[in-house]
Protein backbone atom coordinates (compact mmCIF):
# COMPACT_ATOMS: atom_id res chain seq x y z
CA UNK A 1 0.00 0.00 0.00
CA UNK A 2 1.41 3.41 -0.59
CA UNK A 3 2.70 5.34 2.21
CA UNK A 4 1.31 8.57 1.52
CA UNK A 5 -2.40 6.84 1.30
CA UNK A 6 -4.72 7.90 4.20
CA UNK A 7 -6.05 4.66 4.06
CA UNK A 8 -2.48 2.81 4.97
CA UNK A 9 -3.06 3.81 8.44
CA UNK A 10 -5.97 2.40 9.75
CA UNK A 11 -8.10 5.22 10.54
CA UNK A 12 -11.98 5.02 10.81
CA UNK A 13 -13.88 4.60 7.81
CA UNK A 14 -15.90 8.00 8.46
CA UNK A 15 -12.55 9.45 9.10
CA UNK A 16 -11.55 8.49 5.75
CA UNK A 17 -14.33 9.24 3.91
CA UNK A 18 -14.26 12.75 5.47
CA UNK A 19 -10.65 13.06 4.33
CA UNK A 20 -11.63 12.24 0.92
CA UNK A 21 -14.91 15.14 1.12
CA UNK A 22 -12.11 17.41 2.11
CA UNK A 23 -10.00 17.01 -0.41
CA UNK A 24 -7.22 15.70 1.52
CA UNK A 25 -6.21 12.55 -1.21
CA UNK A 26 -2.65 12.13 -0.22
CA UNK A 27 -0.66 13.04 2.99
CA UNK A 28 1.78 15.80 3.21
CA UNK A 29 5.18 14.43 4.04
CA UNK A 30 4.98 15.52 7.73
CA UNK A 31 1.55 13.65 7.95
CA UNK A 32 3.30 10.37 7.09
CA UNK A 33 6.15 11.03 9.30
CA UNK A 34 3.95 12.58 12.11
CA UNK A 35 0.74 10.40 12.01
CA UNK A 36 2.22 6.72 12.21
CA UNK A 37 3.93 7.98 15.71
CA UNK A 38 1.26 9.92 17.01
CA UNK A 39 -1.20 6.92 16.14
CA UNK A 40 0.76 3.82 18.24
CA UNK A 41 0.29 7.07 21.13
CA UNK A 42 3.73 8.06 21.62
CA UNK A 43 5.03 11.21 22.46
CA UNK A 44 6.20 13.27 19.59
CA UNK A 45 8.52 16.66 18.98
CA UNK A 46 8.23 17.86 15.16
CA UNK A 47 9.71 20.54 13.72
CA UNK A 48 7.76 21.70 9.99
CA UNK A 49 7.31 25.06 8.19
CA UNK A 50 4.13 26.49 8.13
CA UNK A 51 1.30 25.39 5.66
CA UNK A 52 2.88 21.71 6.05
CA UNK A 53 -0.75 20.45 7.42
CA UNK A 54 0.45 20.23 10.94
CA UNK A 55 -2.92 20.47 12.26
CA UNK A 56 -4.56 17.50 10.57
CA UNK A 57 -1.53 15.37 11.65
CA UNK A 58 -2.49 16.14 15.56
CA UNK A 59 -6.03 16.64 14.97
CA UNK A 60 -6.78 12.86 12.83
CA UNK A 61 -4.31 11.70 16.24
CA UNK A 62 -6.96 13.42 18.67
CA UNK A 63 -9.90 12.48 16.78
CA UNK A 64 -9.66 8.99 16.66
CA UNK A 65 -8.89 8.60 20.64
CA UNK A 66 -11.88 10.68 21.52
CA UNK A 67 -14.81 8.78 22.85
CA UNK A 68 -17.48 11.45 22.14
CA UNK A 69 -19.85 9.33 25.07
CA UNK A 70 -17.69 10.67 27.42
CA UNK A 71 -18.08 13.97 28.61
CA UNK A 72 -14.94 14.86 30.10
CA UNK A 73 -12.40 17.51 27.97
CA UNK A 74 -10.30 14.29 26.35
CA UNK A 75 -7.63 16.63 24.21
CA UNK A 76 -6.19 20.06 24.58
CA UNK A 77 -4.36 22.34 21.95
CA UNK A 78 -2.30 24.90 23.03
CA UNK A 79 -1.82 27.14 20.53
CA UNK A 80 0.36 31.30 20.77
CA UNK A 81 -2.75 33.97 19.72
CA UNK A 82 -6.24 33.78 19.42
CA UNK A 83 -5.99 33.99 15.41
CA UNK A 84 -4.30 30.77 15.44
CA UNK A 85 -6.46 28.45 18.03
CA UNK A 86 -9.49 29.65 16.49
CA UNK A 87 -7.71 28.80 12.53
CA UNK A 88 -6.97 25.05 14.43
CA UNK A 89 -10.65 24.89 16.10
CA UNK A 90 -11.80 25.33 12.42
CA UNK A 91 -9.82 22.55 11.21
CA UNK A 92 -10.61 20.31 13.88
CA UNK A 93 -14.04 20.75 13.32
CA UNK A 94 -13.80 19.95 9.81
CA UNK A 95 -12.07 16.56 10.35
CA UNK A 96 -14.60 15.54 13.42
CA UNK A 97 -17.64 16.08 10.95
CA UNK A 98 -16.99 12.22 10.13
CA UNK A 99 -18.01 11.73 14.28
CA UNK A 100 -21.30 12.86 16.14
CA UNK A 101 -21.55 14.90 18.91
CA UNK A 102 -17.85 15.96 18.98
CA UNK A 103 -17.73 19.39 20.86
CA UNK A 104 -14.62 21.62 20.37
CA UNK A 105 -14.89 24.90 22.36
CA UNK A 106 -11.89 27.72 22.14
CA UNK A 107 -10.76 29.39 24.89
CA UNK A 108 -8.95 32.52 24.31
CA UNK A 109 -8.65 36.04 25.50
CA UNK A 110 -10.38 39.21 24.74
CA UNK A 111 -14.37 37.75 25.02
CA UNK A 112 -15.49 37.25 28.44
CA UNK A 113 -15.64 34.29 30.56
CA UNK A 114 -18.62 34.04 31.13
CA UNK A 115 -20.19 32.45 27.63
CA UNK A 116 -16.91 30.41 27.68
CA UNK A 117 -18.12 28.55 31.05
CA UNK A 118 -21.39 28.33 29.53
CA UNK A 119 -19.69 25.91 26.83
CA UNK A 120 -17.63 23.82 29.22
CA UNK A 121 -20.57 23.21 31.48
CA UNK A 122 -22.29 21.59 28.32
CA UNK A 123 -19.38 19.22 27.99
CA UNK A 124 -16.52 19.92 25.50
CA UNK A 125 -14.39 16.92 24.64
CA UNK A 126 -12.07 19.41 23.04
CA UNK A 127 -10.44 22.23 24.07
CA UNK A 128 -8.47 24.75 21.97
CA UNK A 129 -7.16 27.59 24.04
CA UNK A 130 -4.08 30.26 24.06
CA UNK A 131 -2.33 30.10 27.50
CA UNK A 132 -3.29 33.44 29.17
CA UNK A 133 -7.01 32.61 29.34
CA UNK A 134 -6.53 28.91 29.84
CA UNK A 135 -4.62 30.05 32.87
CA UNK A 136 -7.18 32.27 33.77
CA UNK A 137 -9.97 29.44 33.89
CA UNK A 138 -7.70 26.71 36.19
CA UNK A 139 -7.31 29.93 38.40
CA UNK A 140 -10.80 29.91 38.83
CA UNK A 141 -11.60 26.36 38.40
CA UNK A 142 -13.79 26.47 35.31
CA UNK A 143 -11.87 24.16 33.57
CA UNK A 144 -10.74 20.13 34.39
CA UNK A 145 -8.12 19.30 32.44
CA UNK A 146 -7.52 15.70 34.57
CA UNK A 147 -8.81 14.31 31.86
CA UNK A 148 -6.64 14.84 29.40
CA UNK A 149 -5.45 11.96 27.10
CA UNK A 150 -3.60 13.93 24.00
CA UNK A 151 -2.01 17.65 25.06
CA UNK A 152 -0.77 19.33 21.73
CA UNK A 153 1.98 22.46 22.42
CA UNK A 154 1.17 24.06 19.01
CA UNK A 155 4.05 26.52 18.20
CA UNK A 156 5.46 25.83 21.15
CA UNK A 157 8.48 28.08 20.49
CA UNK A 158 6.03 31.45 19.50
CA UNK A 159 4.65 30.71 22.63
CA UNK A 160 7.71 30.64 24.24
CA UNK A 161 9.00 33.79 22.44
CA UNK A 162 5.29 35.88 23.83
CA UNK A 163 6.63 34.98 27.34
CA UNK A 164 4.14 32.25 28.18
CA UNK A 165 6.81 29.82 29.77
CA UNK A 166 5.35 29.74 33.28
CA UNK A 167 1.23 29.78 31.92
CA UNK A 168 2.32 26.75 29.79
CA UNK A 169 3.91 24.89 32.98
CA UNK A 170 0.86 25.68 35.04
CA UNK A 171 -1.15 24.03 31.89
CA UNK A 172 0.62 20.88 31.72
CA UNK A 173 0.86 20.17 35.23
CA UNK A 174 -2.86 20.97 35.12
CA UNK A 175 -3.67 18.06 32.80
CA UNK A 176 -3.35 14.24 33.67
CA UNK A 177 -0.25 12.56 34.05
CA UNK A 178 -1.04 9.65 31.87
CA UNK A 179 -1.51 11.16 28.19
CA UNK A 180 0.19 11.60 25.12
CA UNK A 181 1.76 14.84 24.66
CA UNK A 182 2.56 16.29 21.17
CA UNK A 183 4.85 19.62 20.80
CA UNK A 184 5.06 21.50 17.39
CA UNK A 185 7.90 24.02 16.87
CA UNK A 186 9.26 25.85 13.63
CA UNK A 187 12.93 26.30 15.65
CA UNK A 188 14.28 23.98 18.80
CA UNK A 189 16.10 26.47 20.90
CA UNK A 190 16.92 25.78 24.62
CA UNK A 191 14.20 26.97 26.01
CA UNK A 192 11.71 24.70 23.91
CA UNK A 193 14.28 21.67 24.66
CA UNK A 194 13.95 22.33 28.62
CA UNK A 195 10.34 22.26 27.94
CA UNK A 196 10.20 19.10 26.12
CA UNK A 197 12.69 16.94 28.76
CA UNK A 198 10.22 18.09 31.56
CA UNK A 199 6.83 17.34 30.00
CA UNK A 200 7.77 14.50 27.32
CA UNK A 201 8.29 10.74 27.57
CA UNK A 202 10.75 9.01 25.21
CA UNK A 203 9.69 11.77 22.05
CA UNK A 204 9.89 10.42 18.95
CA UNK A 205 11.70 13.20 17.41
CA UNK A 206 10.66 14.45 12.97
CA UNK A 207 12.51 17.19 11.26
CA UNK A 208 11.62 17.98 7.29
CA UNK A 209 14.53 18.87 5.70
CA UNK A 210 12.97 21.80 3.82
CA UNK A 211 13.81 23.56 7.26
CA UNK A 212 17.27 23.79 6.28
P1 LIG B 1 0.59 24.21 9.49
O1 LIG B 1 -0.05 24.13 10.82
O2 LIG B 1 1.64 23.18 9.31
O3 LIG B 1 1.11 25.59 9.20
P2 LIG B 1 -2.05 23.74 8.45
O4 LIG B 1 -2.37 22.59 9.31
O5 LIG B 1 -2.67 25.03 8.81
O6 LIG B 1 -0.47 23.92 8.36
O7 LIG B 1 -2.40 23.32 6.94
C1 LIG B 1 -2.18 24.18 5.86
C2 LIG B 1 -3.23 23.96 4.77
O8 LIG B 1 -3.10 22.68 4.17
C3 LIG B 1 -4.66 24.03 5.29
O9 LIG B 1 -5.42 24.84 4.41
C4 LIG B 1 -5.16 22.59 5.22
O10 LIG B 1 -6.54 22.54 4.97
C5 LIG B 1 -4.35 22.00 4.08
N1 LIG B 1 -4.07 20.56 4.21
C6 LIG B 1 -3.62 19.90 5.29
N2 LIG B 1 -3.41 18.60 5.03
C7 LIG B 1 -3.73 18.41 3.74
C8 LIG B 1 -3.71 17.26 2.85
N3 LIG B 1 -3.31 16.07 3.27
N4 LIG B 1 -4.09 17.46 1.57
C9 LIG B 1 -4.49 18.67 1.15
N5 LIG B 1 -4.52 19.79 1.91
C10 LIG B 1 -4.15 19.67 3.19
MG1 LIG C 1 -0.24 25.32 12.48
Amino acid sequence: MNKTEFSSLGLSAPLLSNLDGLGYHQMTPIQARALPVILSGGDLIAQAKTGSGKTAAFGLGLLSRINPRWFAVQALVLCPTRELADQVAREIRRLARAIDNIKVVTLTGGTPMGPQIGSLSHGAHIVVGTPGRLHDHLFRETLDLSKVETLVLDEADRMVDMGFYEEITGIVDACAKKRQTLLFSATYPDNIRKLAARFLKNPEQIRLESLN
